[in-house]
């Protein structure tokens, strides 16, 4: 059995001409020898009828306190309506469709209730279906305890439903719809020529969290990555081939012989970064101290350089005056600089390849950048930068790696 998951997003599923579309998606890969499996987010955004928003403004408009029990009860119910209106867009059409409950498809998750953690799939309803050729639409987000009571996944859960799905079923892909082409290069707010990533790894798109976690959540693709099962993110309104996650191996095969250097796959950003910069003259006791009192107040340090009398490190700019208060014993010789931007260049294929540093470094400083201090991991450079170099630097490094040509 061929089986694929194919998950539909709360767009994609909130008007009659938009579930024809998903529709003909399901029929088209049953046509081509699929058993698809499919599962549904809720019907639209918040103010939507149906949608999971609404759902929880229904409630808590009127009852603040309500019970998370009764919370997942209400939020669970979105789907569902989703899961049953689509299995009747595919039965008008003449396909046999079921619809699904998460318990139903037998997802069992222990019991923290709205953001409920799944502790094994049991897919007998799913695969019986399957074998008697009917289609499945199962309600995304949604599970139940080993008790019985119903839970939710958290917010986007209906991602983690079809990948746990396709990891029981051993799917050969899992698709995932929603109403952009795929992940792009780089923000296109800022970047007019941002164009579609074809294909991008598992820890490619980890790195670019941020920026792919409006697409896809992260915690789906680290279900489908430990399974060894590539992702596709598609648009139900359009025939764009999409944005292939997979392992390196596997972009490496689908790349090759493509335009650009392929170096560089994406250009993050994060805003709203300090960097502090402290002497320490007393050398590492001082140092040792300074990063216990960041850690006994809950500080998480970014990008870090200890030299024999100086430290340099980054964090969030909403921790800077808790950061100041925690080493005041410091201050004389202390130099903050808030508002900075972090800018990434992320691309599993620099590995072991000279060079990309230094193409980052003039890139910017040829725009007349500074950069304040730099990272570098397998996969990513970092560069600080002042905040209003922000878009600058975005831009030139999308320029430098030539991401506009996909
Ligand atoms: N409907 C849920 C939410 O809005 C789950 C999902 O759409 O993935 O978070
Ligand atoms: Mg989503």
């Amino acid at each position: 059995m061929r089986i694929i998951v194919q998950k539909f997003g709360g767009t994609s599923v909130a008007k009659p001409e938009t579930r024809e579309m998903a529709a003909q998606k399901i029929i088209n890969s049953y046509k081509s020898g699929f058993k698809p499996v499919v599962v549904v987010s809720a019907m639209g955004r918040r103010g939507e009828p149906y949608a999971t928003d609404t759902l929880i403004d229904l409630i808590q408009g009127v009852y603040r306190d309500t019970h998370p029990r009764e919370m997942d009860i209400i939020m669970s119910i979105g789907e569902i309506i989703s899961s049953t209106i689509m299995a009747n867009t595919l039965r008008s059409k003449g396909y046999d469709a079921i619809a699904v409950t998460g318990w139903q498809a037998g997802i069992i998750t222990d019991q923290n209730y709205g953001n409920a953690n799944i502790l094994e799939v049991r897919p007998d309803f799913i695969r019986h279906a399957l074998k008697q050729g009917k289609i499945p639409i199962v309600a995304g987000f949604q599970g139940v305890t080993e008790n019985g009571e119903i839970t939710t996944l958290g917010r986007g859960g209906s991602d983690t439903t079809a990948a746990v799905l396709g990891e029981a079923l051993r799917a050969e892909f899992i698709e995932i719809y929603t109403d952009v082409d795929g992940i792009m290069t780089a923000d296109p707010r800022i970047v007019s020529n941002a164009s579609m990533i074809r294909y991008i790894t598992y820890s490619e798109l980890f790195q670019i969290a941020d920026q792919g976690a409006k697409v896809i959540h992260p915690k789906a693709v680290e279900i489908a990555m430990n399974a060894g099962i590539p992702v596709f993110i598609k648009n139900t309104m359009s025939d764009s081939p999409g944005t292939m996650i997979s392992s390196r191996i596997e972009k490496q095969q689908h790349a090759k012989g493509r335009k650009g250097d392929q170096l560089i796959t994406s250009i993050a950003y994060v805003t709203g970064r300090t960097q502090i910069s402290i002497d320490t003259k007393h050398g590492l006791n001082e140092q040792n101290t300074i990063l216990r009192r960041l850690a006994d107040n809950q500080i998480s340090i970014d990008i870090i350089n200890i030299f024999p009398e100086k430290m340099v490190f980054t964090i969030d700019g909403h921790a800077t005056e808790k950061a100041l208060e925690a080493l005041k014993d410091y201050a004389d010789g202390c130099q903050v600089i808030k508002n900075c931007s972090k800018i990434s260049a992320v691309g599993e294929q620099m590995r072991g390849v000279p060079g990309v540093m230094a193409r980052i470094i003039q890139a910017l400083t040829a725009r007349n950048i500074d950069v304040l201090q730099t990272s570098d991991s397998h996969t990513t450079i970092s560069c600080l930068v002042k905040g209003e170099d922000t878009i600058n630097a975005v831009l030139a490094l999308h320029e430098e790696f030539r991401l506009y040509e996909q």
